[in-house]
């Protein structure tokens, strides 16, 4: 069976195409290498059921005929991050919202079974607990950047429905709560990868604000299996599901813990939201995802926890900053 992952060559996307090629299905793989990168899948390349095609969703005629040629499609193609929507809100903001817009109009004339990937920050500013998929959406003001990325997605997940409702076009949509593991890139702003590369080499571990916000963290491979398991559900079409941890733990206390556990020298430094994004940055205090429906639904019961996290991503990192010193 043919599935195509759009933004294969990213951070969840790679996971996924290589897990998918571990199942013994056959994977293409669509990135525009915004911010993929080819080396998260330069070991798939040679895999004689792994095809890539370096393209944009808006490569009319490839995206036809890939859409064509795949039973399930997973979109994964997104500008991600809020630090991005920040420094290029007009890129992150028609890339997410036009780009699912065109898969969604292919992937109807077959009725292709499309799985949509959206992201934690819909439920925005709720002051929940726990947030659970039918909760509602409290979103800032359009004048921060910050809220049109959770506004992009939500649009996604709004046209995912619509056309499930009135265009019988089997959408599954999830919602990653910090996603984390091997080949995430600091880059565009996340937290674990940014503090294990600073803790690896002795630079000061960024804390933004007074490090009391908490979050989840969930290891990629925990959260593509579960993707996978619902995707190929029958009943799942239509359905949100939340994708993410039991464990809350503060920003503070996980710098703490990557610092010891990785025998750091590194100090820990208390950098204001202002520095670190935009003036009159509204960061999430709390974040914690409600998951007794996928519990329900898959039995859903992450494997890795927060110490064995923090290894895997070291570990990643200290082989790619070796190879990057031998170049
Ligand atoms: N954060 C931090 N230092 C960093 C990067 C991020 O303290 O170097 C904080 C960020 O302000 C947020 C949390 O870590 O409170 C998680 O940030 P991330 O961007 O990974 O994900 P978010 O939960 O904001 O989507």
């Amino acid at each position: 069976m043919n599935i195509l992952v759009t933004g294969g060559a990213g951070f969840i996307g790679s996971h996924l195409a290589e897990y998918l090629l571990e199942q013994g299905y056959h994977v293409l793989v669509l990135d525009n290498l915004s911010t993929g990168r080819v080396e998260n899948i330069t070991h798939l390349l040679h895999h004689a059921h792994f095809e890539y095609y370096e393209g944009s969703l808006f490569d009319a005629d490839l995206l036809e005929d890939l859409v064509d040629r795949a039973e399930i499609i997973f979109h994964l193609a997104a500008a991600v991050g809020v630090r991005l929507i920040i420094e290029d809100p007009v890129w992150t903001l028609e890339t997410n919202v036009r780009g699912t817009e065109v898969l969604l109009r292919l992937a109807e004339k077959d009725r292709k079974r499309v799985i949509i990937s959206s992201t934690s920050e819909v439920y925005g500013k709720s002051s929940k607990r726990q947030f659970s998929e039918a909760d509602d959406l409290v979103l800032g003001p359009t004048v921060k950047s910050r809220w049109g990325y959770a506004a992009s997605k939500i649009l996604d997940e709004f046209l995912g429905m619509a056309y499930y409702r009135q265009r019988g076009v089997p959408v599954i949509i999830f919602r990653f709560f910090n996603i984390v593991g091997p080949r995430q890139t600091g880059q565009y702003g996340m937290v674990l990868p940014r503090f294990v590369q600073q803790a690896l080499t002795g630079a000061p571990i960024t804390v933004y604000g007074d490090g009391q916000q908490t979050r989840t963290f969930t290891h990629v491979r925990d959260a593509v299996e579960a993707m996978v398991a619902l995707a190929f559900h029958p009943q799942a079409a239509g359905e949100i599901f939340n994708i993410g941890g039991t464990k809350e733990i503060s920003i503070l206390d996980l710098a703490r813990r990557v610092k010891t556990l990785l025998q750091s020298p590194s100090p820990i430094v208390f950098v204001p939201y202002e520095e670190a994004y935009e003036e009159g940055f509204e960061d999430m205090r709390r974040r914690a995802p409600d998951l007794r429906k996928i519990q329900a639904w898959i039995g859903f019961q992450p494997k890795y926890d927060l110490d064995n996290i923090i290894l895997d991503v070291a570990r990643d990192l200290r082989q790619r900053l070796e190879s990057e010193a031998k170049k």
